[in-house]
């Protein structure tokens, strides 16, 4: 009797919910208004084609048309098609474009701080750039520091932890990077610097020819995936691990920010959940394609290799007195610095008895 009448009140209130919503708030999009139609044009800083990254753009945008009936289209063009890669911050601060999709720490020269909303050397892994980004005040600070350009960034992106490199030679002691030159950019070459290594600065176009003509003695890239499509192992045999360098790289939806005030609440909230949406699926085809590769590659004969402990910890010394030299250079590299370290701290200890734990129970 209890049950039947607890169906009959929850039927009762459910019919009640659908009679009683306050009506939505009228806006520019309502349906009784002819539909404005925004075409709209976006920009990447990747090759056409390029899986996982340009090809999430394209879903994206399809994704977009979709929902929003077609109000909202997005011409996306790859980098070089409209304008050069790395000019994609400026077209889209400038208004030439309305949106643009890339990594922040391409923009490091501009804004040292970028480089955090991407990832640094020894820090976050995707779960912790997650929870930084959505509710431990990361996004605000990103927006922040985008605010004076014109443009609202959106995480839409993660590789996940990236792999170590690849090696001519191995990596047993601190001593083996003396004088090593390697393609490895941003902080993670600064780090490499202190070391005694020689960073090399190079387009992916380029890495793989250098690597085997021996111009370069290593080079990082992304992951398996990436990696092996690249043909990297056959230019070089020993694949290290992990990309202490780049633990969790976040990629970057950029919005001008007179574009994005121009649309209705409705179409903003679209590209938000898209932008959600892909940020989610593209690490999860990451994680789904470098697994495959990674057997695929070892069964190539490549050797995957961990650093050793007393290299990584040496690493993650000379890190600390990289991000203390920045932050002395630039306030906002030391303002995001400041609160990205008491997030990492808190998310380690945390991911110590939580994921951490969990991955040492799993290991054979
Ligand atoms: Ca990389």
């Amino acid at each position: 009797m209890k049950k039947i009448l607890a169906v009959f009140i929850t039927a009762l209130l459910l019919s009640a919910c659908g009679k009683n919503e306050p009506p939505l708030p009228k806006d520019a999009s309502a349906a009784e208004t002819p539909a404005k139609v925004y075409n709209w044009k976006m920009v990447t800083t990747w090759p056409p084609n390029f899986p996982i990254f340009q090809t999430g753009v394209e879903q994206f945008a399809k994704d977009i048309k979709t929902m929003s009936n077609g109000r909202l289209n997005i011409k996306v063009y790859a980098g070089g098609e409209l304008v050069p890669p790395l000019q994609t911050f400026d077209a889209v601060s400038s208004g030439t474009v309305q949106m643009g999709h890339g990594g922040a720490y391409y923009w490091a020269g501009k804004i040292p701080a970028a480089q955090f909303f991407t990832s640094v050397p020894f820090g976050m892994n995707a779960q912790g750039m997650n929870s930084w980004m959505y509710y431990g005040g990361g996004l605000d600070l990103w927006r922040e520091t985008y605010a004076p350009h014109g443009l609202v960034p959106f995480p839409m992106g993660n590789t996940g932890v990236q792999m170590g490199g690849w090696f001519n030679k191995k990596i047993n002691t601190v001593d083996d990077l003396k004088g090593l030159k390697m393609r490895l950019p941003g902080l993670g070459g600064k780090v490499l610097a202190k070391a005694g290594g020689n960073p090399v600065l190079m387009a992916g176009g380029e890495i793989y020819t250098a690597l085997e003509r021996g111009v370069i003695d290593a080079t990082e890239w992304v992951g398996p995936f990436h990696d092996e499509r690249l043909g990297l192992y056959r230019a070089a045999k020993y694949y290290y691990y992990p990309g202490w360098h780049e633990p969790g790289s976040v990629m970057e939806l950029i919005v001008n920010k007179k574009a994005w005030d121009s649309l209705p609440n409705d179409l903003k909230m679209i590209v938000e959940k898209a932008a959600d949406s892909t940020n989610v699926r593209m690490l999860a085809e990451f994680e789904a394609k470098n697994l495959d590769a990674l057997e695929d590659l070892k069964a190539k004969g490549v050797e995957v290799l961990k650093f050793p402990t007393a290299v990584t910890d040496e690493l993650k010394k000379l890190a600390q007195t990289v991000f203390e030299e920045e932050a002395a250079k630039d306030p906002g590299f030391n303002k995001v610095y400041g609160a990205f370290k008491a997030f990492q701290e808190k998310n380690t200890q945390w991911n110590a008895i939580s994921e951490s734990a969990y991955a040492e129970v799993l290991k054979k």
